[in-house]
């Protein structure tokens, strides 16, 4: 599947915010945007005023990015959230967090979203003690991850393990990263999401 394989750190800039794909280099001095924190290019610098539209599809863009879904995926998900009963700005944000490698990145399994993608494409990641290679899997409450047995003892797993050893995992997941598992406690809500969001811009998008 196409995906977005351009510079992140870009994808940032252009966002105006940090996304987070990097992994580690995201929290040190390494990070662009914190070097350069406008949008690239020969305009990057200048002001830039915009409508209630160009507002609307910059948290869309910014939000499909952190997820790393191309377009048609990610109108899908909107979709789907529509047609659940109940909020569909919560919806949606709960199909996206439910996804398996976004799962396996909030259990401190991986640095970024793409690495986790990485790890449940490669068949590192199992679900109920089965391996499940699908990133776009949408897990359930009582479900468990885990990373398989010979993964774990691997250098890349180690070093993760060790700097994700403080972290605490979202309220809806628990975590034992010793023996490499987790458990879906409950169903995530807009509460729970890791960056800024302002999903009624999304659904305005969407609504048009
Ligand atoms: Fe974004 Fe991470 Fe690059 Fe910083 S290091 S610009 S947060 S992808």
């Amino acid at each position: 599947m196409a995906r977005d394989t351009g510079a992140k750190c870009k994808l940032c800039r252009r966002e105006g915010d940090k996304l987070y794909l990097k992994g580690a280099r995201c929290y040190s001095d390494k990070c662009s945007f914190e070097r350069r924190p406008y949008a690239p290019g020969e305009h990057g610098q200048g002001r830039v005023n915009f409508t209630e539209y160009g507002l609307q599809m910059r948290e869309k863009q910014k939000v499909r990015r952190i997820y790393g879904l191309q377009e048609n995926k990610f109108a899908r998900y909107f979709e789907d959230a529509e047609a659940m009963r109940g909020v569909t700005g919560n919806n949606f944000i709960q199909l996206l967090e439910r996804r398996l490698d976004n799962v396996t990145y909030r259990l401190g399994f991986a640095s970024s979203r793409n690495e986790a993608r990485q790890f449940v494409l490669h068949g590192h990641i199992y679900v109920n003690g089965t391996r499940v290679d699908i990133p776009s899997c949408q897990v359930d409450v009582g479900d468990k991850i885990s990373v398989k047995d010979s993964s774990r003892k691997k250098n890349r797993f180690k070093e993760i393990f060790e700097y994700n050893s403080e972290m605490a995992p979202p309220e809806w997941l628990t975590v034992d990263l010793e023996k490499a598992e987790g458990e879906v406690l409950d169903l995530p809500t807009v509460e729970d999401i890791d960056f800024p969001l302002e999903e009624h811009l999304i659904v305005e998008y969407y609504s048009r």
